[in-house]
């Protein structure tokens, strides 16, 4: 049995116009940017099939988006909209208490949560982790990101490539460019750098007179003479060397996203207007795309800065 065409136009001519949304095994296989943008809908509608389903030339008509639940079947279109439901009116500011609740959740920036806990502090023989009995609320949030991170990383670092990362990195995450002459593109990046979050930026340029006219270009960055120099800054310092093409020993920038999370520490983004200038410095170098190509400073920067910190898409 097959519910037919007709008199579901009927059914859907009866209702305000809205969003049509077809829950069906054969769907986009649901998740929370699914969610997301069913939510910011005025009005969705569920078409909720049984038995074989709905006749396809209705979805191929009227249907806006098939959904999947899962890899199963279940017996009817029901349950599987009343899931879709509840996870959108959660979205719906006051739904749930604590809004910050709802952005710490898993999947709402991509990642997983960090564990939960709650009285008593013991309880057979397992202890609720100390921190967390400390009060001390800057602690707590560090240890529940670095949670979060682990969880996501040895349960589904598939989550990874678009999970928006830059809550759970060190808040210490700094730029550095090596210039060796100043006709490198710069414009944007004070901006840039600053909706991606990222503090003290250091110029390293070996000539001297170089440096003196960087003092004026840059003002506010740390102007230096050598790599050298730049990882002296602090200690447990990670320097991720971005270059355009793939060059030996680099790594795919999923990977370097993954290290940035991995490591609990200040993260220092090395920019090269030319890539063979990095080749001396210690820490990692991921690559934009594989070409020898090498594009503006700034557009590098923003590529890389997108890739590594952006808000998922
Ligand atoms: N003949 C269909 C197939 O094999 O793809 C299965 C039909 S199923 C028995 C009946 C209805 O349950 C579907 O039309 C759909 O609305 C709903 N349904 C079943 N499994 C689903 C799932 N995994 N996700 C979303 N909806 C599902």
């Amino acid at each position: 049995m097959v519910f037919a065409a007709p008199q579901l136009k009927d059914a859907l001519a009866s209702l305000k116009p809205g969003f049509v949304v077809y829950p069906s095994p054969q769907g986009v296989l649901i998740n929370q940017e699914i969610i997301e943008s069913l939510a910011q809908q005025e009005h969705v509608i569920f078409i909720c099939g049984h038995y074989e389903g709905i006749d396809e030339r209705f979805t191929e008509k009227y249907v806006d988006l098939e959904v999947s639940i899962g890899d199963c079947v279940l017996t009817g279109g029901e349950i599987p909209a009343m899931l879709m439901v509840d996870a959108m009116s959660r979205l719906v500011p006051g739904v749930v208490g604590k809004g910050k609740a709802v952005v710490e959740d898993s999947f709402y920036r991509g990642m997983l949560d960090n564990p939960n806990y709650t009285r008593p502090a013991e309880w057979e023989g397992l202890e609720v982790p100390e921190v967390l009995l400390s009060g001390n609320e800057k602690e707590i949030s560090r240890w529940r990101r670095r949670e979060a991170v682990k969880r996501t990383l040895t349960r589904r670092p598939d989550l990874i490539s678009r999970a928006s990362v830059r809550e759970y990195l060190s808040e210490k995450i700094n730029a550095a460019l090596l210039l060796e002459d100043d006709s490198a593109d710069i414009s944007g990046l004070t901006e840039m750098f600053s909706a991606y979050r990222l503090g003290r930026l250091q110029v390293i340029a070996r000539d001297k007179e170089l440096r003196e006219n960087f003092k004026r270009r840059f003002p506010g960055a740390k102007i230096l003479g050598s790599f050298k120099k730049l990882l002296e800054t602090g200690s447990n310092v990670l320097a991720v060397k971005i270059s355009c093409g793939a060059v030996k020993n680099s790594l795919h920038m999923l990977e370097i996203k993954r290290r940035c999370l991995e490591h609990d520490g200040e993260i220092i983004f090395v920019f090269a207007q030319n890539d063979s200038g990095l080749e001396e410095l210690g820490g990692i170098t991921g690559y934009l795309y594989d070409s020898e190509v090498n594009i503006p400073l700034n557009l590098k920067i923003g590529i890389a800065l997108d890739r590594l910190l952006g808000v998922r898409s």
